[in-house]
């Protein structure tokens, strides 16, 4: 299987060095140059396979030759062994048509964890056989990072620095990313906020000579190897729903779009999906976008669903390629009116994404009282990211079965929990040391030369 840039012009790479390279060259993401399909038969099988082995048989074909299926079956075997839920990611119902796929028993309790433990072991792997190291740079508004160190921390072939907004994150957020002890995690608290994150992560990797030197990876949601891991639960609670004999419809907490664009990958893989809900909180480029054809930057406004306050939505520009018929040099266009503030995108192409997405906003008032009546009605206590998601899912419940993402476990947002239905979120036993636990944390100027210098200096390279 081959990966080819959104852009059009970067190296054609396989897996592996898609993987472990992140963002193209040429600024672009990459997508694999043809999607494999299932058969129904083949999806009909699942119901009787745990998660792991339904992974191995989605991600299989998306990945080639370099990893044998021992080494595959043995990543996806460990990635998940440290999950709280015998199922990893089980379904509960909320009403007579509306499921919750809850994706928060990973180690750091949001559903990053689903990607990124798999990709830990992932790069393991291959580094070990290449005898290479890499340094993973990432920035984080809060789950990120803490999912990425706890993948990564004490792999001997790995340096991982996170950047975050100094006094931005949650007090759980920040202590997972500060406690861990081993010497390659480095945690950044950046003196900004997560735009400035972002933009100097993004300087790094345009800075070739210090990309090449320290041997720069990228693990946020641009990663394909992410999407990848991510496509697999749409596979297994569908089935669980009586896929493929029957269709199922998702609603999806949105960000950067790495989440959703999974499930539209799961829908092109021969997964019988109606409807895939785009939710979006107050930070609503993408619903706004679906309404108008216009994709314009407009401030982001800090919510109670901090994971999805984002100003621009990266994996987007992977389904935009497809909307234009994977001509990147169009897309390569449409991303440099970006920067100038905003594109519109073309009627044919509009006319493909609202035949693929719907799409819902939540204000801050409607998440709450989602919270709230979802507590009241089933006992289930959602978190905000999940409120927006059972918000917008509520806007299109019919007769297809309807499953909402639950992205994050309550306890790491409790302030906002509290708020709205009165409820303690605590923390799973597992990690209820968490607040006793010793920080260690480099305060970092906004500055893209003292970033480099530090990290030189840390990894020696
Ligand atoms: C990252 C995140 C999201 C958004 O996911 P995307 O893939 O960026 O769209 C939603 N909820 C939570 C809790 C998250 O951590």
């Amino acid at each position: 299987m081959k990966y080819i840039s959104t852009r059009g012009t970067a190296p054609v790479l396989s897996f592996e060095d898609a993987m472990l390279t992140g963002l193209a060259r040429d600024g672009g993401l990459y997508v694999p140059e043809s999607v494999p399909t299932l058969t129904h038969d083949e999806i009909a099988s699942f119901a009787a396979l745990s998660y792991e082995e339904v992974a191995f048989k989605v991600m299989r074909p998306f990945i080639g030759e370099e990893f044998t299926d021992r080494e595959l079956e043995a990543c996806i075997r460990h990635a998940y062994a440290s999950f709280g839920h015998a199922a990893r990611a089980p379904l509960k119902q909320l009403a007579s048509n509306h499921f919750l796929l809850e994706l928060f028993h990973g180690p750091t309790l949001a559903f990053k964890d689903f990607a990124m433990q798999l990709i830990g072991h992932l790069f393991q792997t291959a580094l070990e056989k290449r005898g290479q190291k890499v340094t993973i740079v990432g920035a984080t508004s809060g789950d990120t990072g803490s999912a990425a160190i706890e993948a990564f921390r004490g792999l001997d072939n790995v340096d991982v620095f996170i950047l975050f907004p100094d006094g931005r994150v949650s007090d759980v957020q920040r202590r997972q990313m500060t406690t861990p002890v081993e010497g390659n995690v480095h945690a950044l608290a950046l003196d900004g906020d997560f735009d400035d994150c972002q933009a100097k992560l993004k300087d790094m990797f345009n800075d070739f000579e210090f990309r090449d030197a320290v041997g720069l990876a990228g693990v946020n949601s641009i990663n394909w190897a992410r999407v990848l891991a991510q496509v697999v639960y749409y596979f297994t609670s569908a089935v669980a729903l009586g896929a493929p004999h029957r269709k199922v419809s998702f609603t999806v907490p949105t960000g950067n779009f790495g989440d959703i664009f999974a499930g539209y990958i799961a829908k092109q893989m021969g997964l019988p999906i109606d409807k895939l809900v785009i939710a979006t909180n107050q930070n609503d480029i993408l619903h706004r976008t679906m309404e108008t054809g216009a994709y314009t930057k407009a401030g982001v406004t800090p919510s109670i669903s901090p994971s999805m306050d984002i100003q621009v939505s990266s994996n987007f520009e992977r389904v935009l390629f497809d909307a234009y018929g994977r001509e990147g040099a169009v897309v390569a266009g449409q991303m440099a009116d970006l920067a100038n503030g905003g594109f519109s995108i073309s009627q044919g192409a509009m006319e493909f994404l609202r035949e693929q997405f719907a799409s819902g906003r939540a204000s801050e008032e409607e998440t709450m009282a989602t919270i709230k009546a979802t507590y009241e009605a089933t006992g289930e206590v959602l978190c905000p990211h999940s409120a927006v998601g059972v918000k917008v899912a509520g806007e299109h419940l019919g007769n297809v079965p309807m499953i909402t993402l639950a992205t994050a476990h309550p306890a790491k947002f409790p302030a906002a929990v509290k708020d709205a239905c009165g409820q303690d979120a605590a923390l799973p036993g597992r990690m209820s040391d968490l607040f006793s636990r010793e920080e260690r944390v480099t305060k970092v100027p906004n500055d893209l030369t003292a970033l480099e210098t530090l990290i030189h200096n840390r990894t020696g390279r």
